[in-house]
């Protein structure tokens, strides 16, 4: 994954320049002519240190790099202004020093600034902006945690990133219902996605996604066909037979709805943590995209054992990402099994991650039995023979589609029609 910034160096030198009264650049580059030699690095200060420097004239910064419309910075700045706390807003392009370095932007800034309020640093990717803020407080103060509020905004997950005014003037809007309690407006439609379908990507989302992990369309594209062949080529079990019964979809979602829980607790006790770094608002907001598409599932269809398992599927990993563990892949052939911690070979093409029973199975010659879910002939004559669920069509299901996320870890995209949201 590579961090691409454009911009025109010589739009920003010609800028700079004009911007500057011609005395004034006469007398600084006089005094520079009397100056020993610095250091290269006092030449070019800290970007925390340019901000809280810009921010001494303006409490909203635009990286000079940066062309925003003036609507934008309109919008920007009559939010700020109706606030009702002191609100610090930057926007900074994310270049590849900065992707490195993954700065604690509030936290660096509040530490230069010294002064309460609200400070919120909005970063542009190519055409994705993300935001990262924090309310600091004069001691004493009472009032609501800025990230509970975002949390419990039922539209922050569909609010544009290809503008910045949208995710700001959320944030600043959050900070004022923080502060002051007052109450949460809607999100205007001009700053929300438009609906999606339901189900599965469209081609524009395939695209960007591709981009975004990195694999050209050709390849994300080439990958599932490959998946899908083989999936079919492979089949059910050898000794399947008619005592091969399926799951009982009740014991799925207990499980599913009891790891729910689980992950909600633990996400409770990150957004009680004060001071976020970085790192950690990234792993609650990717901790909340599966825990949404969980409940997302297990609330369209309550009965279906394919949904209860891939609600299994994210709610454990939205547990783990927020308790601070490392992302696990479920096991290929049963997703309620333990974690795919083993990888095997499922055809010649693919690796699948598999539970260390599973992958012994593999190993010795055999098919695992599987996740066997009722074939679709089933449901109506209350057969309860199962099929192994990857041999039904990946078409009619994103389970299926992606292993439950053990082939390419978008399930949850694919559950709430939204790209990756890396904030
Ligand atoms: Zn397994």
């Amino acid at each position: 994954m590579c961090a691409r910034v454009r911009v025109n160096v010589s739009r920003l030198g010609r800028r700079t320049l004009s911007a500057m009264p011609v005395r004034f650049l006469t007398a600084l580059l006089a005094a520079v002519a009397f100056l020993p030699a610095l250091p290269a690095r006092a030449e070019t200060p800290e970007p925390p240190d340019r901000i809280a420097a810009a921010w001494r004239t303006d409490h909203l910064s635009v990286d000079p790099r940066l062309a925003i419309p003036a609507t934008e910075l309109d919008r920007i700045r009559g939010a700020m202004r109706t606030a009702g706390l002191p609100v610090y807003v930057a926007l900074v392009p994310r270049t590849p020093y900065l992707a490195k370095k993954r700065l604690d932007w509030p936290t660096l800034l509040h530490a230069r600034v010294g002064e309460p309020g609200l400070y919120l640093v909005a970063l542009v990717d190519d055409n994705y902006w993300s935001t990262s803020a924090e309310l600091y407080r004069q001691g004493g103060l009472r009032g609501r945690d800025l990230t509970s509020v975002r949390a419990e905004d039922k539209q922050r997950l569909d609010l544009l990133t290809d503008r910045p005014a949208p995710q700001i003037v959320r944030t600043i809007q959050y900070a004022s219902t923080a502060y002051d309690g007052r109450a949460l407006p809607a999100v205007p439609a001009a700053d929300l996605e438009p609906e999606r379908p339901h189900r599965g990507l469209s081609v524009t989302d395939k695209s960007d996604r591709a981009a975004y992990v990195g694999l050209g369309v050709g390849g994300f594209l080439g990958l599932v066909l490959t998946l899908v062949i083989a999936l079919r080529r492979r089949g059910a079990p050898k000794r399947s037979g008619s005592s091969q019964r399926a799951v009982d979809p009740r014991d799925v979602q207990l499980k599913a709805d009891g790891k729910i829980k689980q992950a909600e607790r633990a996400l409770g006790r990150l957004d009680r943590r004060r001071n976020k770094t970085t790192k950690l608002l990234d792993q609650r907001d990717d901790a909340y995209r599966r825990l949404d598409a969980a409940r997302t599932l297990r609330a369209d269809q309550p009965e279906d054992v394919l949904a209860s398992a891939g609600a299994l599927v994210l709610a454990r990993q939205a547990e783990r990402i927020a308790s601070g563990a490392a992302l696990q892949p479920p096991c290929f052939f049963d997703p309620t099994h333990n974690p795919g911690t083993a990888k095997v070979d499922w055809s010649d093409e693919v690796e699948v991650p598999a539970c260390q029973q599973c992958a012994s199975v593999v190993r010795r010659g055999d098919t695992p039995r599987g996740l066997l879910v009722p074939a679709k002939s089933g449901l109506l004559g209350g057969d309860r023979k199962g099929v192994p669920y990857w041999t039904l069509d990946p078409e009619d299901s994103p389970m299926v589609a992606t292993g439950f996320g053990a082939l390419s870890d978008d399930l949850a995209d694919r559950i709430t029609g939204r790209k990756e949201d890396v904030r």
